[in-house]
């Protein structure tokens, strides 16, 4: 069994099991994160983890499209990061153990955009990049793709291969929140394509210059009617999908307004449009 947790002490978590394998992290996201020359960072299996205290403290950031960093609110203590990529491992920020995990840490990963001031002076294999960069096939190539959960993710406008990758993926319903018209972005014609990939459509297009709150309340009888699903919702670059998915936390599902927009906040700033409608939306409907 080992133990950690972080600085304050609020969160504690228990590894009984195996963990996996163990590497530096020399990219500049996980610089910033840690505030540090690099992060090491350990895979541990998620049947084998469990928070034992203090997971009401965690605070989620997404970093990128395939990565969801955790930490502690009060402290700041970077805990566990997760990507569907890897659905079956947790990411531990190996200086939060307590006890000797017994494995040591293997590679250096991206060592290409180290910090100038730090030497790597180990010996370890050094990888540019990642081990598998991200190919054309893969959901995280799909424009501005935000995994949310295991039977939901959000991105722009997949192309028509794409979405051949998204039923590959398992997903059985697409939410598509963008108009089938316009000339920058539509396919042909989306609805039948993902039906004939087995998937449910739901179209439900909201005018980018004008939404409206029969927009919002579609998407959320769209949502409850495929609860259960793998659902993957999409716009054309995932502003107006991410805006209903924080409405939808936090009117449906009992979100703190906080942490409910993580999805929009990793990708931009509403326009006085949008802040105006989440604003008149909050203030007219209670949480429920
Ligand atoms: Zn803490
Ligand atoms: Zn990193």
């Amino acid at each position: 069994m080992l133990r950690g947790g972080c600085l304050c002490g609020g969160v504690r978590y228990e590894i009984d099991g195996p963990v996996g394998h163990a590497l530096y992290c020399h990219c500049s996201m996980c610089r910033k994160a840690h505030g540090s020359a690099f992060r090491a960072r350990l895979a541990v299996p998620k049947t084998s983890f469990r928070f034992t205290q203090g997971e009401d403290l965690l605070t989620r950031y997404i970093s990128s499209g395939n990565t969801v960093r955790t930490f502690c609110r009060r402290c700041g203590s970077p805990m566990v990061n997760f990507w569907t990529v890897e659905p079956d491992n947790y990411g531990l920020a190996m200086g939060s153990l307590d006890d000797d995990p017994g494995v040591r840490p293997q590679w250096h990963l991206y060592a290409g955009s180290k910090a100038p001031w730090y030497e790597i002076a180990d010996g370890l294999p050094q990888l540019q990049e990642d081990f598998e960069p991200m190919d054309a096939g893969s959901l995280a190539a799909i424009h501005n793709w935000r995994p949310v959960d295991e039977s939901l993710a959000t991105s722009g406008q997949p192309t028509m291969e794409q979405l051949g990758t998204i039923a590959g993926a398992g997903f059985t319903t697409v939410i598509n929140l963008a108009l089938h018209d316009d000339a920058r972005y539509s396919l042909a014609d989306e609805a039948g394509a993902v039906r004939e990939l087995g998937m449910a459509y739901e179209h439900i297009p909201v005018q980018f210059a004008a939404p409206t709150e029969g927009d919002l309340l579609a998407f959320f009888a769209a949502m409850d009617a495929h609860r259960g699903e793998k659902v993957w919702v999409h716009c054309a670059a995932n502003m107006r999908a991410s805006v209903f998915l924080g409405l939808y936390r936090v009117l449906r599902q009992g979100w703190a307004r906080d942490k409910a927009f993580d999805v929009m906040d990793s990708l931009w700033e509403p326009d006085e449009v949008w802040a105006g409608f989440i604003e008149r939306i909050l203030a007219k409907r209670p949480a429920a």
